[in-house]
Parts: C-alpha cells; structure tokens; sequence
C-alpha cells in the first residue's frame, strides 16, 4: 500500500482493509457504515452535537420528503439540484399528484416550518440543526466518505433580524470549525466560492477545503449565507419593534462524511489508517508479550492496566487473541489506533508500560503507578503534533503560479481579475476548477493569470478530487 505513488487505490484499500465501510451493497454509492467506522462517525457526530448545543443551536429532525411544490419555490435553487435529486413517484399502487423529492439538503424541507415559526423579532435568532442522511445522485465516479449518493450530514439552519447579525452566526461558525479542526486534527482553507459555484440560492459561500496528498482540494464543508434569497420565496418575516413585517437573513453550515475520508487522506501512511485520538474508537490497545511461563503473570498485568484506563474512560482494548505479537501489531496499526501498549516480563519488573506511537512510531516508557496521566499526556501530544503536522502540509502544499504551463500537483494560487470570463476559460483550458478567493484578506500583488491585467486579488485553484 503506497499512499504517495497511487493515492486513489490507497485510499480504497485503507477503507476496506481497517474496516471502515462495505460497498458491495447492491445500490452503487449508497455505502453499508460498519462498526469500526461507524464509530468513528459518531465521534466526529458528538462533537458536532457539543458544538452546536454549546452555542445556542436546537436539534431538530424534519422528514425526508420534500414537496415538489416547496422544492421548487426558490428559482436557483431547483435549478442547482435539478440533475441530482431522487423522485418519489408512487405510494402504494398509486401515483402521487405531487412528487416528493428526497432531501439533498433541508432548506426547502424547514423553511415552510420556519415561515410558522417565526412571528415577532422576539421569536430570533432561530438556529436549528439536525444530523441525518441527505441523497444526491452523483454520476461521477463514487467513493467511499468522499463521493457517495447517501451521505452523512449535519446541516445547522439559522434566521436573523438583520444581514449584520446573520454575518455574525457566519464568525460563530469559524470559531466551531476551529475547535472541530484541533479534535480531527484537520486543516482547511475559507475560500469564497465564484458565483458559478456558489450553493444554489446563497448570497455567498465559503467553501472550506482541505488538501489531500494527491495535491487534491477536498471540500469537507460550507458556510451559506443566504441574506433573504430563501425567506422572501419561503415568506419568513417577523414583525419588528416598530410594527413593520420585515424578511429573516439565513445563514447554513454543513459538513459530512468526507470529514472520515479527510482524516483518512490527510493522516494515513502506507502502513494503514492513523487516527486522531479524539475520534479513535480505540485510544490505546494493549498487547500482552507472552514468552514461556509468564503468561499469567502477564495477562493479569494487563488486565489491570486495562481496567484503570477503562474507569478513566480513555478506550481501551485489551487484545488477548491466541496471535503473534507481531501479526497484533499488524492489524492495529492498519486501523490506526493511536496507541500501543506492550506489557512483558521486564516491563512488569521494571514496574512500567512500553508504548509506541502510531503516528511518528516514538517509542517509551510509563510507569505502572501514573499509567493513566501518562496515557492521557501521550495521547494530548499526539493530537497537538498530527495538528500541527498536518498544518504545516497543507501550507506547503500551495504553490503560487504565474504561467499556466507545467503545472505542480498542488493547490495552485495565482492572480485572478474577478472576471467570471476569465474564471471560465481558466477553468475550461486547464480542467482546473477554481476553487475561489480567500475569506480572510490576503497579501497579492500580480496579475490575472488570463487576461494579464494587473490585480490584487489571488484565486486558488486544483484538480477536482
Ligand atoms: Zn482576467
């Protein structure tokens, strides 16, 4: 398994090697979660949930059908997902006077709701978010985690007095993706989506994009704001102080499942999977060193190891399979746990623990008396370091261009004019996709890469993954 000469083929074997997801279910792209990624998922989805209900968001859970008649309200909007979407035709024997669609996302699901919901100015911010499947029929070749037809997704829905306030749920937002970024140990880069490319409705998107090894950006997720594009279609207003009925500004986040295929691309080696110990379903696995005599002297070291690290609720295995050390070894570093913990005779005398890291494979000891702080310290480092290591990829993964000719597999930053004429022909001449300008301001100086004019403004751009 080389993850550097062949990255796609890498990624599938990984996927199916560490036990992640099936696809041999029999609708292509509509992939079976097996436990070890499923667990994986619902960390990332405890997160999220802590997040959100720490800065004043409500879950909820709406239906999964959609009018075709509320679907189609907001004229962008139907035309972004037209190709896409999945119909419901029938019920039963009969056929339906009114198709449904089947949720690509919940704007058109929740905003009849949010026009009932909310009255007075009193009754905002509303801010909302549920976790559930969403459906979009890709026709692009699939992938699991990062191009699959039924995807794992939060999506947090919020209304607003004012553009002003909606832009400041947009800054709450930064800071929740900042704190989910140090948990999965995930770098991304904000990029204003062109205006092609933004979310079918929005005001504007900020796409939020993380490099893969290929040189590749994978979008992990998306900020929206959507001022009043979907309230005036979907009628949500309050009536302000004065008495007046004024239109919601809306503002989305979303994120899903391709956080697992990020932290797949971004942190795994040829060896397997290396998991952030934030979202390792196992932490630390201990592997008991039998040698002749001493294996219940051993095993019974382990078990109390075991025990003390389970009362801390650090995740702990304790593999006591009748397997070579070695071929243990094997199979939990192609699943990536954090954390290896050795126990053998002199270990015991030595009244200590051997470790080895997955991540850097350093090697050491913890005394027996402070496993647990020593776990808990060594598992802190690790996360800090898979952060910053993977930081310091993603910068030095972008390469700044000025001519088009013998292009670098890497994200390509370069002068842009603004001019969607020639964000077209840059993106039709080099079967690039622009992936947008940057949120935050940025130094450039330089000119469009297409036209020759001169600019301030740099794009970014990469091969799709
Ligand atoms: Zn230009």
């Amino acid at each position: 398994m080389e993850k550097d000469t062949n990255f796609n083929e890498w990624y599938n074997d990984i996927v199916e090697k560490a036990g992640l997801s099936d696809k041999r279910y029999p609708i292509k792209g509509m992939n079976v979660w097996t436990p070890y990624g499923w667990k994986i998922m619902r960390q990332i989805d405890t997160f999220i949930r802590r997040e959100l209900d720490g800065t004043g968001h409500d879950e909820v859970c709406f239906p999964l059908l959609i009018p075709e008649t509320e679907f189609k309200k907001e004229k962008e909007h139907i035309k972004g997902f037209d190709s896409e979407v999945y119909w419901v035709t029938h019920a039963g024997l009969n056929e339906l006077d009114v198709r449904l669609v089947v949720r690509p996302t919940s704007e058109t699901a929740m905003y009849p709701m949010f026009s009932l919901w909310v009255r007075s100015h009193t009754d905002l911010p509303l801010k909302v978010y549920q976790i559930v499947n969403t459906f979009r029929y890709e026709t692009k070749q699939t992938r699991s985690f990062i191009r699959v037809r039924e995807i794992h997704f939060f999506e947090s829905h919020t209304c607003h007095v004012s553009e002003e306030d909606a832009q400041s749920q947009v800054e709450e937002d930064f800071g929740i993706l900042e704190r989910l970024s140090k948990e999965l140990c995930l770098p991304y880069s904000l990029l204003m989506r062109t205006e092609w490319d933004k979310f079918p409705g929005a005001h504007y998107t900020v796409g939020l994009d993380t490099a893969m090894p290929n040189g590749r950006m994978l979008q992990i997720g998306s900020i929206h704001h959507y001022r009043t594009n979907f309230s005036i279609p979907y009628n949500i207003t309050y009536e302000n102080e004065a008495g007046e009925h004024v239109h919601a500004h809306q503002t989305t986040y979303g994120m899903s499942e391709r956080l697992v295929g990020a932290i797949i691309g971004v942190h795994g080696d040829d060896k397997g999977l290396v998991l952030p110990p934030p979202v390792a379903p196992i932490q630390a696995v201990i592997i008991p060193i039998i040698s002749k005599g001493n294996a219940d002297v051993v095993m019974e070291e382990a078990r109390k190891i075991e025990k003390k690290l389970n009362e801390a609720r650090i995740r702990v295995k304790l593999d006591d399979r009748d397997e070579r050390p070695g071929s243990k070894f094997f199979d939990w570093e192609i699943k990536g746990v954090p954390l290896r913990l050795e126990i053998g005779t002199r270990d015991i005398e030595k009244e200590a623990v051997s470790f080895v890291r997955r991540d850097d494979g350093g090697k050491g000891t913890i005394a027996t008396g402070s496993i647990v702080e020593g776990v808990r310290l060594i598992l802190g480092v690790i996360r800090k370091d898979m952060y910053d290591r993977a930081w310091e990829k993603q910068r030095s993964n972008v390469a700044t261009i000025t001519s088009l000719k013998d292009l670098p597999e890497k994200t390509l930053r370069f002068g842009w004019c603004g001019s969607e004429e020639c964000g077209h022909r840059f993106e039709d001449e080099n079967e690039l996709k622009l992936l947008g300008t940057p949120y935050e301001h940025e130094e450039f100086d330089g000119t469009c890469i297409i036209c020759g004019k001169h600019t301030n403004k740099a794009a970014y751009a990469s091969r799709s993954m």
